[in-house]
């Protein structure tokens, strides 16, 4: 049972995105780290930094340094300006793209369920979109992977001139030149994790209840006006978002559409927006699943956060962190202690 919506205009690929324009509740999983300093006994990271689910992109960040991801939500303040400026154009650049498939209307929302109802619209009138063959951007993902609910939005999925489904990353870049081996790795795992998420929520695997219970949203929540206006105008019947939601899952799992085929890296040069290239990543899920469990992990609190190894030392002269990290001072530490006794030998 699928439905379609006006605001996909499926023969001229033009759609129609909607963005939350005003938020008064937060809608990120992180929700700030006010009560960090309270004392009690340890508690869970999930807990502790407030996080109702984790991004894709908190996922990537973990995968370069563990340590690092959890000084970013400790001492965000310590987080160094050109980083947050190339996030910002980096982010640029995204939108430009966006605007070339389609249009984006500001919706404002007043509740949680609200700016989770504008994702779901967003998803309601991309799948026709993909059924007819064309390309859309900005599509969200979510699901629990193993007990821990997890959050993300590819930045492009379309069509081979085979039919493959094929799911396009963009990266943008502040060197002309390809990212070296480290920085492919988080980018491949980024990219798997996409394909994890969307082809559970294409064969079913996204249950309204699992999301309601993560998520602690109310299902029988009423839609703020201007989303209901959107939902009516779009060809779709829901007045609480729990509607809204239960319909998106039924169109989800209904919509035939495929699982995804094929994962493409392109990278940019931020500078210009010239292309730099493209990498192709193989999906290796048995790969895939080792280093997620092994995030997950932390987020369960069953293992401490670790810092890099020594091979990959290099990683901490361009951190933020690089000055007050304990991993680091405990490696030097360790390394001179070994250092000394090679020498005693
Ligand atoms: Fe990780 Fe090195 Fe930064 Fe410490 S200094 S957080 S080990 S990258």
């Amino acid at each position: 049972s699928r439905s379609s919506g006006n605001c996909a205009d499926v023969a001229g690929c033009s759609v129609v995105s909607f963005q939350i324009e005003e938020n008064k509740e937060k809608s990120q999983g992180h929700e700030g780290s006010s009560h960090r300093k309270r004392k009690q006994m340890p508690i869970m990271p999930m807990e502790k930094y407030r996080m109702k689910y984790l991004w894709v992109t908190n996922l990537c960040s973990q995968a370069w340094c563990e340590q690092q991801m959890m000084y970013e939500f400790e001492f965000p303040e310590l987080l160094k300006l050109e980083k947050t400026d190339a996030m910002n154009k980096g982010a640029s650049i995204h939108l430009a793209r966006e605007l070339e498939v389609h249009d984006v209307v500001s919706v404002t929302t007043q509740t949680k369920e609200d700016s989770w109802a504008i994702k779901f619209l967003n998803i309601l009138s991309m799948i026709p979109v993909l059924q007819s063959g064309a390309r859309v951007r900005e599509f969200p993902v979510f699901r629990e992977l193993n007990g821990i609910f997890v959050v993300g939005m590819i930045d492009e999925l379309g069509y081979t001139p085979k039919g493959e489904l094929e799911l396009r990353e963009l990266k943008t870049r502040t060197t002309p030149t390809l990212p070296g081996t480290s920085q492919t790795v988080t980018h491949q795992f980024q990219v798997s994790l996409y394909k994890l998420l969307f082809d559970g929520m294409v064969t079913g695997l996204v249950q309204p209840d699992v999301f309601i219970q993560h998520l602690q949203l109310k299902p029988d929540q009423a839609l703020g006006e201007q989303v209901i206006e959107h939902v009516k105008r779009a060809g779709f019947t829901a007045s609480t978002f729990g509607d809204l939601l239960d319909l998106t899952c039924l169109n989800l799992t209904f919509s035939e559409l495929p699982t995804i085929d094929c994962l493409k890296l392109e990278y940019c040069y931020q500078a210009d927006g010239t292309s730099l290239g493209f990498k192709t990543v193989t999906f290796e899920e048995e790969k895939l699943m080792e280093l997620l469990n092994s995030c997950l992990s932390f987020w369960k609190g069953q293992k401490e956060a670790q810092g890099v190894d020594i091979e990959e030392a290099w990683k901490c002269r361009h951190c933020s962190f690089a000055s007050i990290c304990e991993w680091r001072t405990r490696r030097s530490e360790h390394l001179s202690r070994t250092g000394q006794s090679k020498r005693t030998k």
